[in-house]
């Protein structure tokens, strides 16, 4: 069958959502095709901690920041492989980005807390309602909704169509075996997102990140908009930078927002009872540093002097009766116990403890320079987990304009060709940091939105 749209977005991600939602109000009538039963993508399983210097939370609570000073750590934190000017658009745009979440998609910002990721100089994420990407994609879902916008699930996109001038006309999509055309009379935007479970994909770029390691990733996400835009000559870019999250589960590789106590003060130990790296240090130095450590696990502590502030137990029951029940998180009265747990050498970790007890009294980490700065791990109940890092996010793919508009091998646009979201290779060079992937899709969603609208 044959359906006719302004604009059709592959991808029901936050950069989809974002593209969709624009591009409709600027009159364009638009789709989402997605490729599975439901939508949301790896933005529905993230914290959903969203980045944004000079937001009303950082005035609030008497935080300097400044779009200079996010540049700056951006780029450094990717080892100035980013591109310094879709930089720039990402750190100008953050705070109108997130006014228009806050105001227009109703997502529910915690209004006096911030977090603080690795890599970072200041608190500067916002952190939705529950600590979930579940809090936007719904409200994405009820704004689309409200707009009409339909959302053609178990649809999968498998090729770009062109005409004869090489411009992009419509997507080829399967649902149930049939097979659908969407013609696009404006644009096609692509937000499938990156290749993080694609074992054969990501093993031809890093061939160290094999099936030996899990992923946090949906299942959906397997670089398929990189393969179609690939046959229409596109142009990738930073392919071989993929992250690990180091704090993952050990059994399913996914992502441990439990342990997200640790941009609060939350220590990493090894077996032998010893910190062993800057807790707050870049993604993948901590996984790097835990997969040199016995077993190649961490195991990280916090006490509730910690809890009271980071409230993670609680945000977070589900996680902890599932990881409490395989026996790979326990809270105790005392941190022997932890230690016994786990196998934990005792003594050095009591000694360890502290140690880090007097250096958060005096306000310096004198073994790794805590940059969050430490909390003391005194008052019960305490608790503890194993971790080991995943495969998280793909930085590398489709190069893009600052329009957003794909660009070929000659680095000429693709006409009618859009991307926005993971599937880029724009901003993160070889790192991305924590907190910068919602709103990199938010501020290039929205992007693309409008321009695939303008045509
Ligand atoms: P982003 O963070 O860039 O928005 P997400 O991972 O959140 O990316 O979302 C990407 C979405 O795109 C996922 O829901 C995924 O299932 C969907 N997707 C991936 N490939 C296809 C495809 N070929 N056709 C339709 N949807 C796809």
């Amino acid at each position: 069958s044959e359906q006719n749209f302004d604009v059709v977005i592959i991808g029901s991600g936050g950069a989809g959502f974002s593209a969709a939602i624009t591009a409709k109000n600027a009159g364009a009538s638009v789709v989402i095709i997605e490729k599975m039963p439901t939508v949301g993508g790896n933005s529905l399983i993230t914290g959903g901690q969203m980045n944004v210097p000079g937001s009303w939370v950082q005035k609030k609570m008497g935080i300097e920041d400044s779009i200079e000073l996010f540049v700056k750590d951006t780029l450094k934190g990717g080892d100035y492989e980013g591109d310094p000017e879709m930089v720039q658009i990402l750190a100008e745009q953050a705070l109108p980005a997130a006014e228009w979440l806050r105001d227009y998609i109703k997502v529910d910002f915690y209004q006096d807390q911030l977090f603080q990721f690795g890599g970072h100089s200041v608190k500067r994420a916002l952190i939705p309602r529950n600590h979930t990407g579940a809090e936007w994609i719904s409200k994405f879902m009820a704004k689309t909704d409200e707009l009409q916008i339909p959302i053609h699930t178990r649809t999968t996109a498998t090729a770009l169509i062109k005409d004869q001038s090489g411009r992009v006309i419509g997507v080829e999509a399967e649902k149930n075996g049939q097979k659908i055309t969407y013609y696009a009379k404006r644009g096609v935007i692509i937000a499938t997102g990156g290749f993080g479970a694609n074992v054969e994909m990501r093993t031809k770029y890093a061939p160290e990140l094999d099936n030996r390691y899990g992923t946090t990733n949906a299942r959906g996400i397997m670089g398929d908009g990189i393969v179609m835009a690939e046959k229409l000559n596109a142009q990738t870019h930073n392919m071989k930078s993929i992250q690990t999250y180091p704090i993952c589960h050990i059994d399913s590789g996914a992502i441990s927002l439990i342990a997200d106590s640790r941009f609060f003060g939350a220590l990493l130990v090894n077996k032998e009872g010893h910190r062993f790296v800057e807790e707050l240090e870049r993604r993948d130095v901590i996984s790097s540093a835990i997969l040199a450590q016995t077993g190649k696990q961490t195991y990280v502590l916090w006490g509730n002097e910690i809890e009271k502030i980071a409230k993670v137990v609680s945000v977070h029951k589900d996680e902890f009766e599932e990881l409490n029940r395989k026996g790979m998180m326990f809270k105790a009265d005392s941190i022997e116990e932890l230690a016994g747990k786990f196998g934990i050498d005792e003594k050095a970790l009591m000694a360890q403890v502290e140690r880090v007890n007097q250096f958060a009294k005096a306000g310096e980490d004198k073994e790794f320079n805590h940059r969050g700065g430490l909390k003391t791990i005194m008052e019960p109940p305490f608790y503890m987990l194993v971790a080991k890092p995943s495969v998280h996010h793909t930085m590398g793919g489709l190069m893009t304009d600052t329009h957003t508009r794909v660009l070929d091998t000659q680095g000429k646009v693709i006409a009618g060709l859009f991307a926005a979201g993971e599937v880029t290779g724009m901003t993160h060079g070889s790192n991305r940091l924590g907190g910068n992937a919602i709103t990199d899709i938010t501020v290039f969603g929205r992007i693309a939105g409008r321009e695939a609208a303008a045509e």
